[in-house]
């Protein structure tokens, strides 16, 4: 395989799985080696609340599962996880929740300037739909990248997956984020219901259009408390696909080896890292909330310190012969 412009039906014969995708991996990882380097850039998520106003269909915070207990950290555990982040060696501190109406626009603002005020560290907010207005006052505040991964661009499956909503109002979300001069993150779930190859040839083109700066691209898992609850997990063959087809469709982009992709099998996870992914992210949540942030269902195993499991994602980087920052 050639570097070259990859169009819509290229992408499409990428994803077939009746084809050999070595080549495609191998030229992914030539661009990642000459973008990113050997590096793996390591952020820090927390997860500062699981109230949830939305209806997502595949998602276990969604606002219709009375079965979850509900958890919101204050502004100032907020910050002080971050720092202890900071302390251990992180450069970013992702900052997820649902959409939680508690969290205004303001309270944003103050969290992201006492972090920047005490700490040298890039905050990625990802909190969900707001308004232009709202998105640029958190720009202001000194917020360096949002992250509001679209789902899918198909429309129907789109509404099918989130009644009452439209795509085009996420979609208009993104491009004002890049407007506005965030680090624009999009990303996309793989193996969605009545999603084909050609939704996700349509999906890696649109990160492409925006264009964002990083995509989030993991296989879906489904959350006994939901709607999809019989659905089957996203490939992850196709997940690694993907994520090298968007390394070639856009070279200096972030892309992450998805949480959800390692909690389906960890060996495809690291594989995705000599395929195009040059980002993890690992939970620095506190202890005492972090099985509450069930998005999806994770063995979660013995949570040590957020100083301790930092050094194992390092252990982890070096055992495959990455560096990290
Ligand atoms: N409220 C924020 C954060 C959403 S949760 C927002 O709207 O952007 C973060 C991401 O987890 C989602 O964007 C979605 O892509 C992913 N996710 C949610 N449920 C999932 C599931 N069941 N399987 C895999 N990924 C899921």
């Amino acid at each position: 395989m050639k570097k070259q412009e990859l169009q819509f039906d290229d992408i499409c014969s990428l994803l077939d799985i009746n084809n050999s995708a070595d080549e495609l991996y191998a030229l992914a990882d030539e661009i990642t080696k000459e973008t990113k380097g050997n590096t793996v850039n390591v952020r820090g998520i927390i997860e500062f609340s699981n109230y949830c106003n939305r209806n997502c269909a595949y998602c276990g915070l969604n606002c219709h599962n009375t079965t979850l207990g509900r958890y919101r950290m204050s502004p100032d555990e907020i910050i002080e996880t971050a720092l202890e982040a900071s302390d251990a060696g992180y450069k970013t501190a992702v900052l997820q929740g649902g959409e939680d109406p508690w969290f205004t626009a303001d309270v944003f603002c103050h969290i992201i300037k006492e972090i920047k005020s005490k700490r040298d560290i890039a905050i990625t907010l990802s909190a969900g739909e707001m308004s232009e207005e709202d998105y640029a006052a958190i720009r202001k505040a000194g917020c360096d990248r949002y992250l509001l991964k679209h789902e899918t661009t198909d429309k129907d499956i789109y509404s099918k997956l989130h009644p009452g909503y439209n795509i085009d109002d996420r979609l208009n979300c993104l491009r004002t984020l890049k407007r506005l001069g965030f680090e624009t993150g999009g990303g996309f779930m793989i193996g969605l219901p009545e999603q084909t190859a050609k939704t996700i040839a349509n999906d890696l083109l649109f990160i492409k259009s925006v264009p964002c700066d990083m995509a989030g691209i993991g296989p879906f898992i489904p959350h006994p408390e939901t709607p999809l609850k019989g659905c089957d997990s996203g490939s992850t063959e196709l997940t690694r696909r993907a994520v090298a087809i968007a390394r070639i469709l856009l070279p200096d982009i972030n892309l992450p080896a998805t949480t959800s992709l390692g909690v389906i099998d960890k060996e495809e996870r690291n594989k995705v890292f000599s395929g195009g992914a040059n980002v993890i992210m690992k939970k620095v949540t506190p202890e005492k909330y972090r099985k509450l942030y069930e998005i999806y269902p994770v063995n979660h195993g013995k949570i040590k310190s957020v100083a301790e499991e930092r050094a194992e994602i390092n252990e982890l980087l070096a055992s495959i012969g990455k560096e990290w920052d």
